[in-house]
């Protein structure tokens, strides 16, 4: 299998130096021309699928992504990247009016982003290793909360990699920014005296700079990075497969969604033939996704903070994905955008418990919420958060203390320490040298 760019034209497309492998596209991170990888082709698995022995959310994984590694030196240690990635429970539980949640908030930062993070993980440090490298790779991580977690969660004490976090001062909730200073080791973590976008200004600048480059081999594990999106589609695709088992029937996905990655990888799934019915986006209050759908304009608009902070996106990174490979009509016959407000996401935080037996995260209430408007039958709602990491939120609207998640609760029991970062890249240098 072969990834190109979005921006190539159709044309350019059929040259052979416009596409690279998997290795490629997940180490490049972005396309050389700006743009993002996205496969050839979606693979046809509706035989397989029916085929298949091992049901389990690995087996399926290992069917599902065989294809895309197809010809890429890494093919023969796919089955290990995915056990080493999938190593936590991903459950799916059944609620009640014919609705089950799937919980991918197990892992070690508490947020779906530890499947991809994880993933890529794999990946770029097995590629890395054959290349022989006698300098450590040093991975540069901008973050407003859940993807610095989840990526030093991912590459720490791993060997020959280095990661550097960058998140924005007291823009953090303290949960988070206990967690993204307390695994020291090879991760190195700076609270930056400024905002999200100075964070990744800073990013941007380093691998701009020339004694940064001296000095170290820098990468990106950035959230628009294909390698991941595909681990994602594995959970979609499992949870469809096994509510088919339990249930007879095919479920619609809903997906709580900020820059679209965990919503096309959902799509991608239902493409390979996996048995989901239709996708339904559930976005905070940022109108963009809604007025797409509903105008067939895409216009990006100026983010707006709301309770579901990890999805404050006016200009959603994947978008441009989507509309590569897929056109607004036949987008039009499988999805629906629900767009949740602040007073929706409270009211649903409170209900959830007595309503659906669940405590829910903000960014899981707006899927909760969207279940109630869509009504009709069969729905696997998508939990994208442990609700301790929003505790702040959730126990007062609650009334209780919601208990931590082991590896969460393991992470927050260490000291943290990040050092001040006034947002100027001398200063930075400085302190990565000393
Ligand atoms: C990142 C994130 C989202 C949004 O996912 P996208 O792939 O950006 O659409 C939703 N919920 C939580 C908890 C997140 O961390």
């Amino acid at each position: 299998m072969r990834f190109f760019s979005t921006r190539q034209d159709t044309t350019s497309r059929d040259a052979a130096s416009a596409r690279v492998g998997i290795s490629a596209a997940i180490t490049q991170g972005l396309a050389p021309d700006g743009g993002l990888y996205i496969p050839e082709g979606l693979p046809d698995l509706s035989a397989e699928i029916n085929g298949l022995q091992d049901k389990s959310l690995s087996g399926v994984a290992k069917l599902l992504l065989r294809p895309f590694f197809e010809g890429d030196p890494l093919a023969p240690e796919l089955d290990a990247i995915v056990d080493e990635a999938l190593n936590f429970p991903i459950p799916l539980v059944d609620l009640k009016n014919t609705t089950a949640l799937l919980e991918v908030y197990w892992g070690p930062s508490a947020a779906f982003k530890d499947v991809g993070a994880r993933f890529l993980a794999g990946v770029m440090t097995r590629v890395d290793q054959r290349q022989a490298q006698d300098q450590p790779l040093t991975i540069l991580v901008a973050t407003s909360g859940d993807t610095g977690g989840a990526v030093a969660a991912a590459f720490h004490g791993r060997p020959g990699v280095n990661v550097v976090i960058l998140y924005p001062d007291g823009m953090v909730s303290a949960r988070q920014a206990h967690q993204l200073g307390a695994f020291g080791d090879n991760v190195r973590t700076f609270a930056v005296q400024s905002d999200f976008d100075a964070c990744q200004s800073l990013v941007k600048a380093a691998f701009q700079d020339p004694e940064f480059r001296a000095n170290f081999r820098l990468s990106s594990a950035n959230s628009i990075n294909i390698g991941r999106l595909l681990p994602q589609a594995t959970y979609h695709a499992w949870a469809a497969l096994e509510y088919k088992r339990r249930h007879g029937k095919d479920a619609g996905v809903i997906i709580p969604s900020g820059n679209l990655g965990n919503a096309v990888s959902a799509i991608w799934a239902r493409s390979m033939g996996f048995p989901i019915r239709e996708v339904v986006l559930a976005t905070n209050a940022n109108p963009t996704l809604s007025s797409w759908l509903e105008t067939g304009k895409y216009e990006p608009k100026p983010t707006q903070a709301t309770l579901a902070n990890a999805m404050d996106v006016g200009a959603p990174s994947n978008m441009e994905r989507l509309l590569a490979m897929f056109s607004l009509d036949d987008i039009k016959k499988f999805m629906q955008v629900v767009r949740v407000t602040d007073e929706h996401i409270t009211e649903t935080i409170t209900n959830a418990p007595k309503v659906w037996g669940q405590v829910v995260c903000p960014h899981t209430a707006c899927a909760i919420y969207a279940r109630e408007v869509v009504g009709g039958e069969d729905w696997i709602v998508n939990g994208t958060a442990h609700p301790a990491k929003f505790e702040t939120i959730v126990e007062p609207l609650i009334g209780e203390r919601v208990e931590l998640p082991p590896a969460l609760a393991e992470l927050l029991s260490k000291e943290s320490n990040a050092l001040a970062l006034e947002p100027n890249l001398d200063d930075f240098r400085a302190a990565l040298l000393r």
